[in-house]
């Protein structure tokens, strides 16, 4: 018989620029979804001029950041001297791996939009002092049936691969419908998935979503059937149960305490990320770790 899927809640947080978006992942009751250890949902959101998504510049650890643009324009600036406008249809990943630094801006001085999902892909222990690197990915493969058009993020599915360069087995997609659809999405059995309603409302295998709750699925199972009555988008993610115990903390996922308190200091001492150029939000300083519970990260997560 196969496990009832668990509902959990994502809870609201503010990142930079006073923007409120919801963070279902990590979540109390689940720290990680296959390597997926992070998924933060900004928007749908109109904002005024100067306003938007304003994250000064920031260092990462230990993981790959992954961010799918629905709606609106962001500047990604890093500390290897990239400058990527992100458009809507398009992913930026960035390997943190050994350390990086990064700031994503929402064009200043305009009025604009904002839909988007950010994750975090923890890296395994052989892969997570790589060299830092950036790649912007402006075409992923798209998938057309019973009304849903399904875009592989990151892995495969239907047939597809994506050219995410990632280091786990794991898989990312964008499943949208225009009105009335359903389509069976195959699965591979060996992991475990969740979904997350973007936009309007989605049955999947029989429980009602929308937007705020990660639908988590137990590994075992072969397909998802998707239903909506009208225009609707769900992200689903998935990969093989992530096997190493994280640390994460603010920016940085580590196995331990000293890693984390040495990443704090180096990026407030402005050594070891390099700098980040351009940017018009200040940078951001890294929170003490003192008597800290690591499993759970403070506010302002970015
Ligand atoms: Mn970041």
């Amino acid at each position: 018989m196969k496990a009832t899927p668990e509902r959990l809640e994502a809870r609201s947080a503010e990142i930079g620029g006073g923007l409120t978006i919801r963070r279902a992942l990590p979540n109390r009751h689940r720290r990680t979804v296959g390597a997926w250890c992070f998924l933060d949902h900004a928007g749908p959101m109109k904002f005024a001029a100067g306003g938007g998504m304003h994250v000064g510049p920031h260092p990462h650890i230990g993981l790959q950041t992954f961010t799918w643009m629905i709606e609106g324009e962001v500047v990604h600036r890093d500390s290897l001297g990239n400058e990527q406008v992100i458009t809507p249809g398009q992913v930026n990943l960035m390997t943190a791996g050994a350390g990086i630094a990064h700031a994503e801006d929402s064009a200043p001085g305009r009025a604009g939009e904002l839909h988007a999902a950010q994750l975090w892909i923890a890296l395994p222990e052989r892969e997570r002092h790589r060299p830092p690197a950036f790649r912007n990915y402006p075409h992923l493969p798209l998938v057309e049936s019973g009304g849903f058009g399904a875009r592989v993020l990151a892995g495969s599915a239907f047939g597809q691969a994506s050219p995410a360069e990632v280091y786990s087995p794991l898989v990312g997609l964008d499943l949208s419908a225009t009105g009335r659809a359903t389509l069976r999405v195959p699965l591979e059995p060996s992991f475990e998935h969740a979904a997350l309603v973007l936009s309007g409302a989605v049955t999947v295998s029989g429980e009602a979503l929308s937007p705020g709750t990660l639908l988590y699925f137990a590994p075992g199972r072969e397909e998802l059937a998707l239903r909506s009555e009208s225009a609707a988008r769900l992200l689903l993610i998935g990969g093989t149960p992530f096997g190493e115990e994280i640390l994460v903390w603010w920016n940085f996922v580590a196995r331990t305490r000293e890693e984390i308190a040495q990443a704090t200091r180096d990026w407030n001492a402005g050594q070891r990320f390099g700098a980040v150029h351009g940017s018009p939000a200040r940078p951001l300083v890294a929170p003490e770790v003192t008597g800290l519970n690591l499993r759970s990260s403070p506010p302002g997560v970015t």
